[in-house]
């Protein structure tokens, strides 16, 4: 950051910038990258870039963040809700068939706790019935599905750096373009609808106003501390995957006594320890547990909950089919705290701390199914 002012360049776009833009295309393989101001604006970038109108259906999970679905009801889109698989937490590709219409403009597949959705399936969708696939990537970076990294698959993809992250600059953010056909008006939209960028190749003698946009970019300050932390990744992410590890191991038993379940990564997904998350019997347990954890100190917490039953969402969205798995599931789930600065010790007294809650909770009770 320090070098970012000594260079005189507090604006976008700068050399920080650019190094960002770098990494970002070498490490995940996706086309063209553009940090943002934040995982939101660049899905807001993105139904920008499709030209998402009043009208349009956008099929999306509703177990995930509220952006999700933002960025296109700000546009007048109706997002449509399919329920997830019952393993990954992710979009069901076997419901979407059905909730495709003639107004379908694109499926927005949420990679939950860095796990990948199954990106085959929903590529091949998207294929038959000429719909954009825009990933949801801000759990995902570096993670992978069949050996390909995500947010390399969708035409686009959002990435978020925001502070709970695993690669954070406080707020921030990243769109992938993957379509070729989508670059050269990425670039003008990122900077506020001008050909800028064309300016700067050399391409024009002067820059000027070419489309819709808006000031996507963020400055220099952010993208510098954003580099430090891209040079630090390989670390960032191996530290959180030890953790994440240790949870995993420890919870073993526990999940073979049926008192809880753990996370499923299928073997064709890798994913780089996002979230840690235990999914318990019923809601009612699940509050006692957490009460119980909080009485210790322990800032474990519930996770989303599913957008079809928010007030806006009930405005805005329609769902697609029951959501069953999205009801029952979200309500049985309790993340663990996972951050990089987690000593040892801290990390031992959760788990003792979930042992000693779960068991208190479970005497009287059956296994979990
Ligand atoms: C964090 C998050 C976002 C939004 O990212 P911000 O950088 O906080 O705007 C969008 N989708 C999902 C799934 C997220 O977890």
């Amino acid at each position: 950051m320090l070098q970012a002012y000594r260079k005189g360049q507090l604006s976008g776009n700068g050399i920080f910038t650019r190094k960002c833009h770098g990494w970002l295309e070498k490490n995940i393989g996706c086309k063209k990258a553009f940090l943002t101001h934040s995982g939101t604006t660049a899905l807001e970038m993105a139904a920008v870039l499709i030209d998402i109108r009043p009208g349009d259906e956008v099929i999306m999970p509703s177990y995930t963040f509220v952006s999700t679905a933002n960025a296109f009801v700000l546009f007048g889109a109706k997002p449509v809700f399919v329920d997830i698989r019952p393993d990954t937490l992710n979009l069901d590709e076997r419901k979407v068939r059905a909730a495709i219409t003639p107004r379908t403009r694109a499926i927005v597949p949420v990679h939950y706790a860095g796990v990948s959705s199954e990106m085959d399936e929903i590529i091949s969708i998207a294929e038959k019935y000429d719909l954009f696939v825009i990933e949801d990537a801000a759990h995902a970076i570096l993670s992978s599905y069949k050996g390909k990294k995500l947010g390399s698959f969708g035409h686009l993809a959002a990435l978020s750096f925001h502070e709970t992250k695993n690669i954070i600059s406080g707020e921030g953010g990243a769109l992938l373009v993957n379509d070729p056909r989508l670059k050269e008006r990425a670039a003008f939209i990122w900077e506020k609808g001008t050909n800028r960028i064309n300016f700067f190749l050399g391409k024009v003698d002067k820059y000027t106003w070419v489309d819709k946009g808006s000031s996507y970019l963020p400055s220099e300050l952010t993208a510098a501390f954003l580099w430090a932390q891209m040079e630090k990744a390989r670390s960032i992410i191996a530290r959180r995957m030890e953790i994440w590890q240790r949870y995993h191991k420890a919870f073993r038993a526990m999940e073979e006594q049926g008192l809880l379940r753990r996370p499923i990564v299928p073997g064709h997904c890798r994913h780089t320890a996002h979230m840690y998350y235990i999914l318990l019997d019923n809601p009612a347990e699940r509050k006692r547990i957490l009460s119980y954890l909080e009485a210790r100190g322990v800032g474990a917490i519930f996770h989303y909950i599913p957008l079809h039953l928010s007030a806006a969402g009930k405005r805005y969205a329609r769902t697609c089919g029951n959501l069953k798995e999205t009801e029952k599931l979200s309500q049985r789930l309790v993340r663990l705290p996972l951050w990089v600065g987690m000593k040892k010790q801290d990390v031992s007294l959760v788990i003792d701390s979930v042992y000693k809650a779960v068991r208190s909770v479970k005497r009287r009770k059956g296994p979990v199914k």
